[in-house]
């Protein structure tokens, strides 16, 4: 996907182009600015009279006059000089860096080092620097130097938050988060500032990853994913949703007037115990705004491959893939499988010190230490295929790419993957066999694919049994139809010697769950090693089954396998295997199964964007008016409805507690 052609063809009633091009010797991020809509002909002509031939004050005359904003202008720089483009609010930036370079050098050039390797520096520039200045602070430092770019007031900020002075206590505050009783105090009477707070602050104590608002016709909708799964939560009435929508505008710095475009907008939150980074989305709906959050904690434990629930072998196997020199390993699974926080383990398992690592994230989710993260934005131009071709210019020795999406991403990656990197990302399949044919379709080379692959981890996430309160299944029998004849009788006859079924556990609810019966989540994996015979199935066209069939050969254990092998354990139940498993095709027997129990547990069938069954629907007629609405008693209804008896978690909500505002009032 070329990133200078969108949107050329939906401009009319241009002028003659010969009069209203840029001069041929004018950099490229002008031309980018030019074709990807963002700045028209004329205003374009208009800057270049103005501002005169230094094209960095052609950049401040735009955004100045208001033409362009800083962050789409800072990104079309960054294509058009092939440099990695940094945000330093997205990195715990260690200021002690500081001492690397002295402080009228940083200010005077405004660069700041915002990573430090053992022989590389990457200085966070706003302009890229010219040969003599690099030399000079190689000189100085005695480092290498690579360079990112980052947005003149971001890098300010940070310059003047890391060296003090008189104005750094003022503009720390933007760098830094906001703490729970700035947002509390700030206007505490209008509604829709307690609103939102009660919203962030249930969504953070239940351990919610995304808060979504979507407007319906005559209700709110509001969910909390918790473990995974999308979960409805009592609404608000629909008439505060303007109110709410421009509330958590203004807390993201995003544009409040402009309700009729996308936006995307994040900010920090200090809740009691952790620090959130809050990542705001909203889509303009025939309903009004949709408004998604995600809740990323960034000071967050990462989970190890071993909490995770991956076995030895597997992880052994695993481990042996990524320290190989190069080669390509991908991850894959849907949305929601745990991809990117299994990459992240695996990352942080390589030695950080002696080797260099990149990232390209989209964006950065998790922050590493001794690890470049460079976020990607591909709507603004940056792509991953284009961010990817400027890291392998700085030499990595591992290249983690969040996602593989089309041809360029995938053609790239595989050369690099061929040429001394290890190259670590991850793709949409829903099995790790069926990883070489997605690649082939999507118009890779066959000896680009058979070559560089050397393993795939296709997994998924399910929720963990509360060691608490989980107990031996009631009915064990009824829990075992669930599954196919063959696999319920391989399940039973496991338990030799003991009576069937009577390890299988089920959910309670206790207070250390939040009576939900599941604390955590757990991995299933399928990892799939690449060996010689396969490279030559790979090259022969050979179908998924083939592939499948010399896996086993080589002891591979399907996702579903490795599953059941939890349940076994009492990790996870039968009914969360289905649920994170169900997409798996491994034979019409399992169709049947699967549809049925998609059919019983409606949180699981629509997935992140799934209709809302017509049960729901009725419930929220009687949605009260926004008159008399009583935010307290919201709080404690939300409160009780985190506490509440969701036993079977993912089964239908609770009616009584979600028809709760109406009789409230
Ligand atoms: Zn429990």
């Amino acid at each position: 996907m070329s990133s200078a052609s969108p949107g050329r063809s939906g401009r009319t009633g241009d002028k003659p182009k010969s009069s209203s091009r840029p001069p041929p010797d004018s950099p490229p991020w002008i031309t980018i600015l030019e074709e990807s809509n963002l700045v028209t002909p004329d205003v374009l002509q208009t800057a270049l009279r103005e501002a005169g031939q230094d094209p960095r004050q052609v950049g401040g005359w735009l955004v100045e006059h208001g033409c362009v904003s800083q962050r789409d202008l800072v990104l079309a720089q960054a294509q058009g000089y092939a440099m990695p483009f940094i945000e330093p609010g997205d990195y715990r930036v260690n200021l002690e860096n500081r001492a690397l370079i002295p402080e009228e050098l940083a200010r005077g050039q405004s660069v700041f080092p915002i990573f430090a390797g053992e022989r590389i520096i990457t200085l966070a520039v706003s302009w890229p620097l010219n040969l003599t200045v690099l030399d000079q602070i190689r000189l100085h430092t005695g480092f290498e130097v690579d360079q990112c770019l980052a947005s003149p007031r971001e890098l300010q900020h940070l310059i003047e938050w890391a060296y003090g002075g008189f104005e750094s206590e003022k503009k720390a505050k933007t760098v830094e988060a906001f703490a729970w009783e700035d947002i509390l105090k700030d206007v505490a009477d209008a509604p829709a500032v307690k609103l939102v707070n009660v919203l962030l602050d249930k969504a953070a104590a239940g351990k919610a990853s995304d808060l979504h608002i979507d407007a319906e016709e005559q209700a709110l909708r509001v969910r909390f994913r918790i473990d995974g799964v999308l979960r409805e939560v009592p609404a608000p009435p629909r008439a505060l949703l303007p109110a709410i929508v421009s509330r958590i505008k203004v807390l993201a710095h995003m544009d409040i007037a402009e309700t009729r475009r996308p936006q995307d907008g994040h900010f920090k939150l200090a809740a009691d115990r952790e620090e959130l980074d809050i990542r705001v989305s909203t889509l303009p709906s025939a309903n009004g705004e949709a408004v998604v959050l995600r809740l990323l904690r960034s000071g967050g434990h990462l989970l190890s491959l071993e909490e995770l629930g991956m076995d030895t072998a597997d992880r052994d196997a695993f481990d042996r893939l990524i320290h190989l020199p190069h080669g390509m390993l991908l991850a894959t699974g849907p949305t929601g499988s745990g991809k990117s926080t299994t990459l992240y383990s695996a990352l942080t398992r390589i030695d950080r010190v002696r080797q260099s690592i990149i990232t390209l994230e989209d964006p950065v989710e998790i922050r590493l230490p001794q690890i470049r993260q460079v976020s990607v934005n591909p709507k603004a131009g940056l792509t991953f295929h284009g961010g990817l071709r400027s890291i392998l210019r700085q030499d990595p020795d591992v290249v983690m790419v969040g996602e593989i999406r089309d041809r360029e991403t995938a053609e790239t990656a595989l050369q690099a993957a061929l040429t001394g990197h290890l190259l670590l990302s991850t793709l949409h399949t829903n099995s790790a066999a069926a990883v070489p044919a997605r690649l082939l379709d999507m118009g890779t080379q066959d000896y680009l694919v058979s070559s560089a692959l050397v393993g795939v981890l296709a997994q998924r996430l399910c929720r963990r049994l509360c060691q608490h309160c989980a107990r031996p299944a009631d009915d064990p029998e009824a829990i075992l139809s669930l599954l196919p004849k063959n696999t319920a009788d391989a399940l039973s006859a496991s338990w030799a010697g003991r009576a069937a079924g009577s390890a299988l556990m089920q959910p309670m609810g206790c207070k250390r769950c939040g009576n939900t019966g599941y604390q955590g989540r757990i991995g299933i994996f399928e990892l799939l090693i690449v060996t010689d015979e396969m490279r030559r199935a790979i090259m022969a066209g050979e179908d998924e089954r083939t592939l499948v069939g010399l896996a086993r050969q080589n002891k591979m254990r399907l996702l579903i396998e490795d599953g059941l092998v939890k349940v076994r354990q009492g990790l996870t139940t039968v009914q969360e295997l289905l649920r994170a498993a169900g997409h798996v095709d491994i034979g019409a027997n399992w169709a049947a199964v699967l549809s049925q129990s998609d059919a019983a547990d409606p949180d699981s069938a629509g997935g992140e964007y799934g209709q809302s069954s017509p049960a729901s629907s009725g419930r929220r007629r009687h949605a009260p008016e926004a008159s008399g609405f009583d935010i307290a008693a919201y709080e404690a209804l939300l409160g009780r409805w985190l506490q509440a008896a969701n036993q079977a978690g993912a089964e239908t909500p609770p009616a009584s507690v979600c028809a709760g505002p109406a009789s409230e009032n």
